[in-house]
């Protein structure tokens, strides 16, 4: 069977990588030239090194990630700062596996030498698709106007504009979400030593937060700023703000959150957009994973780790159902659309918390985080995320 996945993201990489392990042959198509040191943090909770350990990748991710001792909320004017919930032993005791964070470039870069040593031509660079097309059992790929191949199955994993979702159901509606994120990555070393401490923050104001956490084993720390704001709407991974800029909008912050962002090497500047979950992305023998159909807001800290789980499903349903690839991908979907559509929902449900106006005042703020990040109010919103076993659950 000749199966051919469109886009070499984390999603891509990943299915392709399960799909070898299940005794499938794969193709991945990529329309970058070259892979690059693009991105910047992402957060992988046990649930997605549950994926990683499967895929054998658990020294290799280990060697590349970041651990934090625990995740601490902390007031945006006064820095206050309250427990979260702790990581490290207890990730590892709870659920099985660390929760990691990562440098992008460092988890696709693992995720493609894996591949590239298992099949060394596996990955074609520089293949922009620009349209699918099922005839009978067959599913023609198209790119630069003509057709390039051929397939048995095709899964289209690239990314939020994707193409093939677009040849599947046509061009979404993005709503701009009224919330913007600076993006960027600090040297720790220029920062004072209590600021390179091993946990993650979520900073939390009216109207804005911060997200940061260590990177590189503590080599470098990761910012995110999500501000509030209307007038911007581009929603990319590589439009470069400024320092000058990113301080504005973070004014009356605490004196931590401005050296970070003094600290940014390149500010990227980012609109956050929402879209309308999908309610099917299995078509025939075509289906669709990871951002292609469920992009999130990233307030879970979920939308790679989607990634990763698809992966897993999708090449046990494909292997559980070899000669009925089509009945494979209808199992997949069932198997992911509840889970990811709840993940989509409490991502946006999570900005108003971390935004909330109450934050703005001193007395309401700390009642305010004593209520929602009460141990319940995390547990309720947390555990059903990091006991997810892709490699389990029933298909
Ligand atoms: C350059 C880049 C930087 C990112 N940086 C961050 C970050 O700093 N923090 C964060 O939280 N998330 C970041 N993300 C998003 C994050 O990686 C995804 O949300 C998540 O990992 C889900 O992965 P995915 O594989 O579904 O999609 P993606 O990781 O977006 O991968 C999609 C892949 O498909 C390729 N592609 C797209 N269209 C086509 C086409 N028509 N033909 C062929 N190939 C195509 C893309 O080049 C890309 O390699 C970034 C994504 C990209 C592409």
């Amino acid at each position: 069977m000749r199966i051919v996945i469109v886009g070499a993201g984390i999603g891509g990489l990943t299915a392709a990588l399960a799909l070898i392990k299940q005794g499938f042959d794969v193709e991945v198509l990529e329309q970058a030239k070259q892979l690059g040191e693009v991105g910047a943090g992402l957060q992988i909770s046990p649930n997605g090194n549950r994926v990683l350990a499967w895929l054998g990748l658990e020294e290799a991710v280990a060697r590349i990630a970041s651990e934090p001792a625990g995740k601490k909320v902390r007031l945006w004017n006064t820095g206050q700062t309250w427990n979260l919930f702790d990581l490290g032993a207890t990730s590892r005791e709870r659920y099985g596996f660390p929760y990691l964070t990562v440098h992008r470039a460092d988890l696709h870069r693992v995720l493609v030498n894996r591949l590239q040593s298992l099949r060394p031509s596996a990955i074609k660079m520089g293949v922009r698709i620009d349209h699918i097309e099922q005839h009978g059992d067959q599913v023609v790929i198209r790119s630069a106007g003509k057709d390039l191949a051929v397939a048995d199955v095709v899964i289209g994993a690239d990314g939020v504009h994707s193409q093939v979702r677009q040849s599947l159901i046509g061009s979404d509606e993005p709503k701009f979400s009224g919330i913007i994120a600076w993006r960027g990555i600090v040297q720790a070393s220029d920062l004072p030593a209590h600021m390179r401490q091993p946990y993650g923050y979520n900073w939390v104001g009216p109207g804005a937060h911060v997200i940061q956490y260590p990177l590189r084993g503590g080599e470098l720390v990761n910012f995110v700023g999500a501000v509030e704001q209307q007038g911007w709407e581009v929603e990319s991974w590589s439009t470069v703000g400024s320092v000058q800029a990113c301080l504005a909008d973070f004014k009356g912050w605490h004196e931590d959150v401005h050296t970070l962002i003094g600290s940014l090497q390149t500010p990227y500047k980012w609109a956050l957009m929402v879209r309308d979950t999908l309610t099917r992305w299995a078509f025939g023998r075509v289906a669709l994973l990871g951002d292609a159909c469920h992009p999130t807001l990233p307030f879970l800290a979920q939308g790679a780790v989607m990634a990763l789980e698809d992966g897993l499903v999708l090449a046990r349903c494909l292997a559980q159902w070899r000669d009925q690839p089509e009945v494979g991908l209808q199992r997949y979907e069932a198997a992911r659309i509840e889970r990811t559509s709840r993940i989509v929902n409490g991502s946006a449900a999570n900005a108003k918390r971390f935004h909330n106006p109450l934050l703005g005042h001193a007395e309401g703020a700390a009642q305010y985080v004593d209520e929602q990040w009460s141990e319940q109010s995390v547990k309720d919103r947390y555990e059903w995320l990091f006991e997810y076993q892709a490699d389990k659950v029933d298909l």
